[in-house]
C-alpha cells in the first residue's frame, strides 16, 4: 500500500465495522471516560508519524489496567474486531493507523513504575511508561535504561518494534534488555513470559517474540526490564570529514579496533545544515561523526585520544573533544533533533525514512550506492546513521501531491533495500515494518515468512491484532 492509497475497503481481509452492541458491552465493562467516539480523538488515533494514509478507528480505548485490557481483548476477539495497539505513535511506518478501524487501543493511561529491584538490576513497568521518565526515577540508583530512540517513546512500544537508538551499539537492542513479560494474548488469556532471573533456558522464548511483534501477536501489559550501571566516565567527540566516505571509512576502523564505542553516530552535511537552520547551532556543514566512550577514566581518555589520532590519519576536516557534561549534553541535543531539523526545513513536504542496517565491513559500500541512487533520482533528503551498529537512515522528501516525486523516492527505497539485502542485511535495523516495508519482508526472509505466519495464525487465529502490519499479505 502506498501513502496515496485511500483506505475504502478493509487491506486485510478482516471484516467488522464496530458494531452497536460492542460499543454498549464496551461501555458496560469501562467508565465512559475511556471510551472516546469524538472526531479530534478518532482524528488522532488515524494516522502515524511519517506516514500519510490516514483511516479513523471506530473507537478509541484507554485501558488503565491489565484488566481493562483482558475484557477489551474478550468482547474483540468475541466479535472479531480489529484492535491496534498505540502508546505515543512515534513509529516511523504507519505501524498504529488502524487500517480496519476497530478498536484503537491506546496505553498511555498504563504508566505506572511498579517496581525498582536495583539490587537485582530491574525495574518493572506498566507499557505506557516513556523511557525518559523511567531514566528520571533511576537517577539516585546509579543505573539506567540504556536504549534511547530519539522520540519520547514508550516502552512498551519500544519492545514491540524492538527499538534501539544511539547506545545500542554498546548495551543492546530492547529485546536484549527485556526480562519479561505480562501478555493479554489475542484470545483474552493473560500470560507471562521470561522472569526476574538473569537468563533462562526454560520454554519457547517468547519474550523475544512479542518484543518487535508490533502488536500483532498481543497486548504487552507489563515489562520486567534489564538495567545497567551508569558508566564511572564518559567522554565524547565530534570528527568532521570532507566527504560521507571519509566518515564512515573513520568509522568502520574505530568499531574494528574494539574501543568502548557507546554511541557512533554519522550525520551528513545536508543533516548538519537542517539542525543549523534549525536550531541556530553553529557546527561546521560537512558530514560529521558523533563519538561516545563508556568505562572507567583512564581507559575513556585513551580511547577518545586514540579516537582524534585516527581522525587525523583519515584526514579529518576538524575534531573536537567533549569532555565534561555540559558540552556532552550539546553533542548529543544536535544529534536528536537531526529528525525533527530535518522535516522542519522542508516545510509542506511529506517524508519517507529509510532504516537499512548492514554488517558493518559493507557500510561504505552500501552507504556510497544508496547516496548515489538519491543524487540520481534527484530526491532531497539527509543520512542520519547509528553507523556503529551498521544502520543508517536516509530522510527522503516529496510534495505529498506529486505522485512522480513519490515514485521516485519509493525506486531509490527499492534499491537500497536491494543493496542491503544483498550483503546479508536488513530492510529494517530498528524502526520495524509497519505497513512501510511490507513488500520488502518475503524478500528477506524467504519461506520463512510462511513459518511466521504460521506463528500468527496459531497465537491470533481470529486475526485481530494489528491486522495488514509487519507480514506481507499471502
Ligand atoms: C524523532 C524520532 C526519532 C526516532 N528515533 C528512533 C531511534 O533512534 N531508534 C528507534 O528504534 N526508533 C526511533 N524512532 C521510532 C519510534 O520512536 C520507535 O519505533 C518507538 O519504539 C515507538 O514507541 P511508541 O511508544 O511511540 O509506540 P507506538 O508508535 O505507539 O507503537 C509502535 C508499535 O508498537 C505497538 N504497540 C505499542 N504499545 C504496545 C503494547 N503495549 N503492546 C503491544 N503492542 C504495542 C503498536 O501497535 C505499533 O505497532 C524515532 C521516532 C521519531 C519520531
Amino acid at each position: 500500500m502506498s501513502p496515496h492509497d485511500v483506505v475504502t475497503t478493509p487491506p486485510s481481509g478482516v471484516s467488522v465495522a464496530l458494531s452497536g452492541n460492542l460499543l454498549a458491552d464496551l461501555g458496560a465493562q469501562l467508565r465512559p471516560d475511556q471510551l472516546d467516539v469524538s472526531d479530534s480523538g478518532l482524528d488522532l488515533h488515524a494516522r502515524g508519524e511519517s506516514w500519510d494514509v490516514a483511516r479513523r478507528p471506530d473507537v478509541v480505548v484507554y485501558p488503565e489496567s491489565t484488566d481493562d485490557v483482558q475484557r477489551v481483548i474478550a468482547l474483540a476477539y468475541a466479535t472479531r474486531t480489529p484492535v491496534t495497539p498505540v502508546a505515543v505513535n512515534s513509529s516511523l511506518g504507519g505501524h498504529t493507523v488502524p487500517i480496519d478501524g476497530g478498536i484503537s487501543l491506546d496505553l498511555t493511561r498504563m504508566d505506572r513504575i511498579v517496581e525498582i529491584a536495583a539490587d537485582d538490576f530491574l525495574a518493572v513497568v506498566q507499557p505506557g511508561v516513556a523511557y525518559p521518565r523511567l531514566n528520571h526515577a533511576l537517577r539516585a540508583t546509579g543505573l539506567f535504561f540504556p536504549v534511547d530512540p530519539g522520540a519520547e517513546a514508550s516502552l512498551g512500544g519500544m519492545a514491540s518494534t524492538n527499538a534501539s537508538g544511539t547506545l545500542a551499539v554498546r548495551y543492546g537492542v530492547t529485546r536484549d534488555l527485556v526480562l519479561g513479560l505480562e501478555v493479554v494474548t489475542p484470545t483474552g488469556q493473560v500470560i507471562r513470559t521470561g522472569g526476574r532471573a538473569p537468563k533462562s533456558s526454560s520454554g519457547y522464548a517468547l519474550t523475544q517474540l512479542y518484543c518487535g511483534a508490533e502488536g500483532t501477536l498481543g497486548v504487552i501489559t507489563e515489562l520486567t526490564l534489564r538495567l545497567v550501571p551508569r558508566p564511572e566516565a564518559v567522554m565524547g567527540a565530534r570528527v568532521a570529514f570532507a566527504d560521507v566516505r571519509g566518515c564512515v571509512d573513520f568509522v568502520t576502523e574505530v568499531i574494528q579496533s574494539g574501543m568502548p564505542v557507546a554511541r557512533c553516530e554519522l550525520l551528513d552535511a545536508a543533516a548538519i545544515r537542517a539542525i543549523r537552520q534549525h536550531l541556530g547551532l553553529a557546527l561546521p556543514e560537512v558530514p560529521t561523526v558523533f563519538l561516545e566512550f563508556h568505562g572507567d577514566a583512564p581507559t575513556v581518555l585513551a580511547a577518545t585520544e586514540l579516537a582524534l589520532a585516527l581522525a587525523a590519519e583519515h584526514g579529518a576536516a576538524a575534531a573536537e573533544q567533549a569532555t565534561d557534561p555540559a558540552a556532552l549534553a550539546a553533542l548529543w541535543h544536535a544529534r536528536h533533533q537531526a529528525y525533527y531539523a530535518s522535516v522542519a526545513v522542508h516545510p509542506g513536504m511529506a517524508n519517507v525514512i529509510t532504516d537499512l542496517a548492514v554488517p558493518v565491513s559493507r557500510l561504505t559500500e552500501v552507504i556510497d550506492a544508496s547516496l548515489a541512487a538519491v543524487e540520481r533520482n534527484g530526491v532531497p533528503g539527509c543520512l542520519i546513521g547509528h553507523v556503529g551498529d551498521g544502520n543508517f537512515h536516509l530522510n527522503l522528501f516529496y510534495p505529498p501531491d506529486d505522485h512522480a516525486a513519490h515514485d521516485r523516492v519509493e525506486a531509490v527505497y527499492a534499491e537500497m533495500v536491494e543493496l542491503a539485502l544483498a550483503v546479508g542485511g536488513t530492510c529494517t535495523g530498528e524502526h520495524g515494518v509497519g505497513l512501510r516495508k511490507l513488500e520488502y519482508v518475503r524478500a528477506e526472509h524467504g519461506d520463512a515468512v510462511d513459518v511466521m505466519w504460521a506463528v500468527k495464525d496459531a497465537l491470533d487465529p481470529a486475526g485481530i491484532m494489528n491486522p495488514g502490519k509487519k507480514l506481507p499479505r499471502r
